[in-house]
């Protein structure tokens, strides 16, 4: 395995059997935890799915995703029949999800937990995974219990407060207290690329006081990671438990589907999350 560091970040990329993926690096975790982020690197699809697509929804081939997605977790050491995924709606739900529902919308959409934009759980030898390609990815572990969690957050599930949904869910039914949760917002469109129109610039100067946006010529971009930390500092969660990837999607296309950028279809990319069995 070779690694390389292009500029500091909490998450570093690493090349494995060609498959290229970031990882995060000397911050606090517990035994076990496995938590990295996919590239485009390393599959076998082709156009504008090349190489690592790894979402099922989007238009490409079943079997080249299923390829990749071995591909995916044979690096990481997994077993692909023990991923969990999620249908994401650009909502708040989060389900809680356990052994009994390892293998759902791993091998088909059709069977990925519907309706749903976070995903939670305390059992071991489970991953769970969300998609992204320009959404934020968010990542859950608690460093004193067992649990951990993903969840997608575009703007509409931001303003939703998925983050915060996936904190509360956490604590009520896996009992981890928010000052215990670390959470690392992974690779997504930075502020640098992310301009949006005049319609969500609205909500969101509305609801954050003009916090977040800023003015890049005449486009107004808004800073979708820096919304996320602050809602899930507003739950609880330590600043310093807080680690933010500058990883732009937008502005990596060698390495990075982007949905802004490419346009549709673009393939996805994926967060996984889980603790290795003992
Ligand atoms: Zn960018």
């Amino acid at each position: 395995m070779q690694e390389h560091r292009p500029s500091k970040d909490i998450l570093s990329f690493r090349l494995s059997n060609g498959v290229g993926y970031w990882a995060p690096v000397d911050i606090p975790q517990p035994d076990r935890l496995v938590c990295a982020f996919s590239s485009r690197q390393g599959g076998i699809s082709e156009g504008s799915f090349a190489s690592l697509n790894l979402g099922l929804h989007v238009g490409d081939q079943l079997d080249r995703v299923l390829a990749n997605r071995a591909r995916f977790s044979q690096v990481l050491g997994m077993d692909l029949s023990h991923w969990i995924t999620a249908e994401q709606v650009h909502g708040c739900h989060v389900a809680v999800v356990g052994r009994e529902q390892r293998g759902l919308g791993a091998f088909s959409q059709d069977t990925a937990i519907s309706r749903t934009d976070g995903l939670v759980t305390r059992d071991e030898g489970v991953w769970l995974v969300c998609h992204y390609a320009d959404c934020v990815p968010l990542v859950f572990w608690d460093m004193r219990g067992r649990a951990v969690g993903v969840a997608h957050a575009g703007w509409r599930g931001t303003l939703a407060s998925i983050g915060l949904a996936t904190v509360e869910v956490m604590a009520r039914h896996l009992g981890s207290e928010p000052k215990d949760l670390y959470v690392l917002i992974g690779p997504a469109i930075g502020v640098c690329c992310y301009s949006v129109g005049e319609d969500v610039a609205a909500v969101f100067r509305e609801r954050f006081d003009g916090e977040f946006l800023c003015q890049y010529g005449d486009r107004v971009h808004l800073d979708l990671r820096a919304v996320n930390r602050e809602l899930l500092i507003k739950g609880g969660i330590p600043p310093d438990q807080i680690l933010v990837s500058r990883l732009c999607t937008a502005c990596q296309p060698d390495l990075c589907f982007s949905h802004r950028r490419d346009k549709s279809p673009t393939g996805r990319m994926v967060g996984i999350v889980g603790l290795r069995e003992r």
